[in-house]
């Protein structure tokens, strides 16, 4: 899950987030069509008329966002590819497809769907704008939003990866070219080429126009997509790197056992703890009871550690975050993000077999990084 973002529930089966800066969207946009859009379409509503349907629109947009984004999902699902979440935020959406797709065709459905609903949404809702009359509320809805689903249609079509024109352009090449490493580098490239352009065009129509809110908002895009461009080609370097290696090849030794429950100083004491040792596994009659990382004694104070016992501040059994032995290292990458820890038991068939830190992928990165030169 994004950071910042609570969960509203699911829709299909896919968890639907909210990100916190969905909010602040919500508020300009309704700002933005209360204050000057209506206001210069209809003069005769009422105040509150301009803010009720300025809010009603901001919220129709988010439905129109949210329809792309499960455009994108479903295809995805129908293809085999499974759907981790979906989270609006300030630029819009994004679904969290958790695995590359296999096949170019796939890539290429999956991408294009999501503008293909936006570009219907937009005719359809242009359509019923024209055939209403032209200072109804209806028409000022449609209207705006057609627009709105017009540009997102555009936009999200700019060729650029990580942008779904990136991705139907990195599925053409990849097709013709059978080569996902090529398409998905030229695909990026061409990403970091237009958000250039884009910074350094906001910046000098700002400059010459001195029109700073519309060469800011270019420069911000820009820089947005620069960022998503260069962290979803680390990403799929990753993916490459680490392709085929599973938790059983990264996993180290399980941590030592301790039977009881022992105060914090004698862990230091019997240097159980601390000096390259990580972990401890306290057991209660031969039975798992939880886990103690260093993480965990860092967090209690010095002078009460011969007073705090090692189950008081345990992660126990049923809330430790665990990896089967069969996940692949990237997957077990993703869990520690995910869940904010540094290492992560490993399990085969309810056992504990062995610990993964990041440390163990980290190596296994550099040793697949200096045998590939
Ligand atoms: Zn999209």
């Amino acid at each position: 899950m994004m950071k910042g973002s609570i969960k509203l529930g699911k829709i299909f089966g896919i968890p639907l987030n909210i990100n916190y800066t969905w909010f602040v969207i919500i508020v300009l946009v309704t700002v933005s069509y209360a204050t000057v859009t209506f206001p210069a379409q209809n003069a005769d509503w009422s105040a509150a008329g301009y803010w009720l349907i300025g809010l009603l629109t901001a919220l129709l947009l988010f439905v129109s966002v949210l329809l792309h984004e499960l455009a994108h999902s479903l295809v995805s699902i129908a293809r085999g590819t499974q759907v981790e979440d979906i989270t609006l935020f300030i630029f819009g959406g994004v679904s969290r497809i958790t695995e590359e797709m296999k096949k170019p065709l796939d890539e290429l459905l999956m991408a294009a769907a999501g503008p293909a609903v936006s570009l219907l949404l937009g005719i359809i809702l242009g359509i019923i704008a024209l055939i209403t009359p032209p200072e109804s509320i209806v028409a000022s809805i449609t209207r705006t939003l057609a627009i709105m689903n017009l540009g997102l249609a555009f936009f999200n079509m700019i060729p650029g990866f990580p942008l779904d024109g990136g991705r139907v352009l990195r599925a053409a090449i990849w097709g013709v070219s059978q080569n996902m490493r090529l398409a998905t580098r030229v695909a990026t490239s061409i990403g970091r080429a237009i958000a250039t352009l884009m910074i350094v065009g906001g910046l000098l129509w700002s400059v010459f126009t001195g029109d700073w809110g519309t060469g800011i908002w270019f420069v911000f895009i820009g820089w947005f997509l620069e960022n998503a461009a260069s962290q979803s080609y680390t990403q799929f370097v990753l993916g490459e790197m680490l392709a085929g290696i599973t938790a059983r090849d990264i996993m180290s030794e399980s941590c030592p056992t301790m039977e009881g429950d022992p105060v914090l100083q004698t862990l230091i004491d019997q240097q159980v703890l601390g000096e390259g040792r990580r972990c401890l596994l306290l057991t209660r009659e031969d039975a798992l009871a939880g886990m103690v990382t260093q993480h965990n004694i860092n967090r209690v104070p010095r002078e009460r550690w011969s007073s705090t016992t090692a189950s008081e501040i345990m992660t126990p059994v049923n809330d430790l975050k665990t990896v089967d032995i069969n996940d692949s290292a990237l997957v077990v990458l993703r869990k520690m993000d995910v869940e904010d820890v540094n290492q992560i038991p490993v399990m085969d068939a309810g056992r504990l077999v062995g610990m993964i830190s990041r440390e163990n992928v980290v190596r296994m990165i550099r040793q697949k990084a200096e045998s590939s030169l």
